[in-house]
Parts: structure tokens; C-alpha cells; sequence
């Protein structure tokens, strides 16, 4: 099968559904960010597709993949990891294409892509049920035992990560999925199923829909033939997903946004931090669930962290994914929109520091691209401090003693992630505890963090693990077993004589 077949001149991407593209009734248009016009086409699918992907996927995952030892599905794991290494050049330059990126930051998730599927490689074989003590007469254990059909609804920002972190505990552990990418970014998530395919994973066992989500995302969630459901997303849709996932009373993890602080205190290393802070809301244009938006710091370094940043921010280059820039831009003209509403609502609120508009270069005028932005004294009930942005604006509030900065970092719906700043290590420790947050780090910020590291959300920001081992038991059930040993009192008789 070839990546691309053409279309009215411009590449298009089928559905793959049990091992084979499928074309639907209609196409959509894929726009690359960085100038605003139409890059691939993908199948709009729909109801029936979905139908047809989860029919596929219960026949191979009752014919075959349930059957697959630990060992087999583990080597089919590292094959796809490989064959993602081997195509490392060219789904960095695609996933920069289809979602704006800087081509840099592109090849660290195609890496991390292959890493998951190595990581899950290992847990495949390690993943075992328990033997328990009940009574002197009876042995009984537990069985880990896959779903069945996994359903996947994934978002634009990172497509290569998510598909990666998703699928490979999903099929680690025994499940067959069908997968919904976002129809904004659907590239690399088709094109690694098209690999893994290639690779040797027998076909069926995971199938890519895209479409709308209204359409296609819609009738996956609600699909009866769907044992589990994954989706990460933006809290409104998360809702959706869940209330289709209750009517069939089927297990759903959210992975939903966040609004994550710093929290800056006195005895802190600038030099440490700011280039962290900098990149943790400018990374793929703040485009990002574990963003670190909100900068909570004590009002003795607030002047100068706030100078260091604007300087930094005032710094960086924008442009063209494929260029390698600082800065890409927005994925569309809608989120750019959403984002220039925000800085307008910031500039009624706060100080404005640097930023606040859309760039001046003429070059950059056909692409979604807005400028770095920082606002001061950001008041902590205001819209801008409370609800996820998803661009790169940084919103910095002052505060004046601990309970203060942990009182205005828990005050937030959200719950995804925390950056602590000090070299008291006591008070690190402290507020590990304190901060309700799936993530903290301590001198540290890592958007992307470890394939090994449990990444989720307390409160609104979501439920349930993905990455790490804690990622299998969401993609596994527990059956108990109990057996009587002793005899019965008299012994089955040979009917041989
Ligand atoms: P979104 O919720 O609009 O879309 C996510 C996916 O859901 C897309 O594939 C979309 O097609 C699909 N979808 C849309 N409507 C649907 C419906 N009615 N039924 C079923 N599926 C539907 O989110 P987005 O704008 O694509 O992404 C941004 C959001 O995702 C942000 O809130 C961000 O924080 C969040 N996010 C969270 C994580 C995480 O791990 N916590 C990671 C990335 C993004």
C-alpha cells in the first residue's frame, strides 16, 4: 500500500479498516498552519465506517490477538517501534507540516513515539495476575485479561505522542482499537498505523477512522461494540464521550486540559528556571494540556522574573514549522481567534508586558501565528487565570507567603500539572503533598516528561493513567479464580478398567 495515493492533486488518506484502505463518501481538507492552505485530504468518515472498524476489530481480536502470547505481542510492539525509528525524518517533517511545529520539537515525538512502543514492548511480558492465600483447600489467583475493542479519540496538539502513549498499552495488553484522529492533525496518527501494518501487526487489530468529530468521533464513543474508551481531548467534548461510555456502561479515561502553574519562591535558580518556565508556555505555541500558564511567584523576585521573561519571550523567533523557528503557529484560524479573544479580555484585566497581538511580518500573514505573549498581575478570578488558553500566553499573579501560593495554585478547576521552584527541600516536599495536581516537578518542568512517568489529572482535568505501567490497567481487567484442591471424596474410577 502506498502513504498517499492522489486525489484532485492533493494527497488523500483512506480510512484503514481490516488491514485495507477504505475510501469514504466524502473528503475533508487537512490545512497546513503555517500558511493556511489545504496540505492533504483525509476520508470524512462517518457511522458506517466506525461500524465497519469495530466489526474488524472484534474479528481479529477474538480470532487472533487475544490468543497472541505476551512474547508475540511484545515483538510486535518493538517492530512497530522500529519501523517508526526508521521513518523518523519523514513523520517529523509530516507531523510539522500538519500541525505547525518546529521541526525540532516534531523529532522529539516521533522518538518518544517509538519509545512508548519499546516501553510496552517490556510491560507486554511483565504484566502478570496475582496468586492469593483463601483457604487450606482452594488455590485462587487473578487473571489480567484485556478488554477487547478500544476505542480512541485523540486531539491535534500532539498526535504522534498520543497516538503512541494510547495504542501501544492498548494493544500491549491484548486489545484490538480502532482509533478517531483529530480531523485537524490526522497525519502521523495514519501513517503509523499504515507502519505498523507493514510492520507485521496483524491486520484489524488497530484501524483509523478520521473524520469530523461530531461525525466519525461521535459514533465511536457511542459505538455498542466498544468494551473501553480513550479519549483526550477538551472538557466539553470529554463530557460527550463520557455520557455515550455510561449509556453502555463501558470505562472511559479523560485526559482534559489544564491551567498548570509555576510556583516561584525567593531562594530560586533563575538560571534554571526561566528557560524552562519559557518553554513550558511557548512549546508548540502553548498548544499544550501540561502548559505551564500560570506563573505563581513571591512578590521579593517578581520584578526581575517577570524582566527575564519578557526579554526571553521578546526573543524568540516565529515562523514555519519546517524552518525550525521558536515559535510555530496556532493550528487554525478558529483556535487563533479563541486565543487573540483571550489576550483582549487580559488587557481589560492586567498588565500587559509583552505580546498581545498577531506578528508584523508580511511573510507570516497567511498562517495561524500569534505573538508571545505575558501578562502581570494577573487577577487570580479573572478569565484569563482560570480557563485553559491553549496558546502562548503566560499569566503571572504575585503572591506573598506559602499558603497564599498554594491557595492560588489548587484555585483552578483544573488539576493536570505543577512546576515548584526552590532549593528548600523541605518545602519541595511540602507542597508535593499540597498541590492537587497528576504531575508535579520539583526544579524541573517537562511537558512531554517520561513514557515511564503516569501522566493524568486530579479534579476536572480528567481521570485514569496514561504512560507508564500504570497505563496497562487502564487497558486491562482483573479476573478472580478460585479452585478446591481437595478430592472429592470418592475418586473418579478409570472407565478403562
Ligand atoms: P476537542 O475536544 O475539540 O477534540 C478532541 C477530539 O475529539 C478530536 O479528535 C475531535 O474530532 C473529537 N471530537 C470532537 N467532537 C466530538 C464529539 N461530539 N464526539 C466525539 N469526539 C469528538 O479538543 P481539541 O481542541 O482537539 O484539543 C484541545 C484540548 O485537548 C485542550 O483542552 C487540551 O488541554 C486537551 N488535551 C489534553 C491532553 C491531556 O493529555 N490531558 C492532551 C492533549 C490535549
Amino acid at each position: 500500500m502506498t502513504a498517499l495515493t492522489q486525489r484532485n492533486g492533493l494527497p488523500l488518506r483512506p480510512a484503514l479498516i481490516g488491514g485495507k484502505p477504505v475510501e469514504a463518501r466524502d473528503v475533508i481538507d487537512v490545512l497546513d498552519p503555517s500558511t493556511g492552505a489545504a496540505c492533504a485530504r483525509i476520508a470524512r468518515g462517518g457511522g458506517a465506517e466506525i461500524d465497519l472498524a469495530v466489526t474488524s476489530a472484534r474479528e481479529a481480536f477474538e480470532n487472533e490477538w487475544r490468543h497472541a502470547s505476551p512474547a508475540d505481542r511484545a515483538a510486535a510492539c518493538r517492530r512497530i517501534a522500529d519501523a517508526i525509528r526508521s521513518h523518523r525524518e519523514e513523520l517529523a517533517e509530516l507531523e510539522s507540516l500538519d500541525t505547525g511545529k518546529p521541526l525540532s520539537q516534531a523529532f522529539v515525538d516521533a522518538d518518544a513515539a517509538a519509545r512508548y512502543f519499546d516501553f510496552y514492548a517490556g510491560c507486554a511480558e511483565a504484566l502478570f495476575g496475582s496468586t492469593l492465600f483463601s483457604q487450606p483447600d482452594a488455590v485462587a489467583y487473578t487473571l489480567t485479561e484485556p478488554y477487547g475493542v478500544c476505542g480512541h479519540i485523540i486531539p491535534w496538539n500532539y498526535p504522534m505522542q498520543v497516538v503512541a502513549r494510547t495504542i501501544a498499552p492498548a494493544l500491549a495488553a491484548g486489545n484490538a482499537c480502532v482509533l478517531k484522529p483529530a480531523e485537524d492533525a490526522p497525519l502521523t496518527p495514519m501513517r503509523i498505523a499504515e507502519l505498523a501494518l507493514t510492520a507485521g501487526l496483524p491486520p484489524g487489530v488497530f484501524n483509523v477512522v478520521p473524520g469530523y468529530g461530531e461525525e466519525a468521533g461521535a459514533a465511536l464513543a457511542a459505538h455498542p461494540g466498544i468494551d473501553h474508551m480513550a479519549f483526550t481531548g477538551s472538557r466539553e467534548v470529554g463530557t460527550l464521550v463520557m455520557t455515550s461510555a455510561a449509556a453502555n456502561i463501558v470505562p472511559v479515561t479523560l485526559e482534559l486540559g489544564g491551567k498548570s502553574p509555576h510556583l516561584v519562591f525567593p531562594d530560586f535558580d533563575a538560571e534554571q528556571a526561566i528557560p524552562l518556565i519559557v518553554s513550558s508556555i511557548t512549546e508548540h505555541a502553548g498548544q499544550n494540556c501540561s502548559a505551564g500558564s500560570r506563573l505563581l511567584v513571591h512578590e521579593s523576585v517578581r520584578e526581575r522574573t517577570v524582566a527575564a521573561l519578557v526579554e526571553a519571550f521578546e526573543r524568540m523567533r516565529i515562523g514555519p514549522g519546517k524552518t525550525d523557528p521558536d515559535l510555530g503557529p496556532l493550528i487554525s484560524e478558529k483556535q487563533r481567534t479563541r486565543v487573540l479573544g483571550y489576550m483582549e479580555e487580559g488587557k481589560k484585566v492586567a498588565r500587559l508586558a509583552t505580546g498581545g497581538g498577531v506578528p508584523d511580518d508580511p511573510a507570516l500573514a497567511g498562517g495561524f501565528f500569534v505573538q508571545p505573549t505575558i501578562f502581570d498581575d494577573v487577577p487570580h478570578d479573572s478569565r484569563p487565570a482560570q480557563e485553559e488558553i491553549f496558546g502562548p500566553v503566560l499569566c503571572v499573579t504575585p503572591f506573598r507567603d506559602l499558603a497564599e501560593a498554594v491557595e492560588l495554585a489548587n484555585g483552578t478547576s483544573y488539576g493536570l500539572a505543577a512546576g515548584v521552584w526552590t532549593r528548600d527541600v523541605g518545602l519541595a516536599h511540602h507542597l508535593t503533598r499540597e498541590l492537587r495536581m497528576g504531575q508535579i516537578f520539583v526544579n524541573n518542568y517537562s511537558a512531554a516528561g517520561a513514557v515511564e512517568l503516569p501522566f493524568g489529572g486530579y479534579k476536572r482535568s480528567g481521570f485514569g493513567r496514561e504512560k507508564g505501567f500504570e497505563a496497562l490497567r487502564e487497558y486491562t481487567q482483573c479476573k478472580a479464580v478460585a479452585i478446591r484442591t481437595t478430592p472429592p471424596a470418592s475418586p473418579p474410577t478409570s472407565s478403562s478398567g
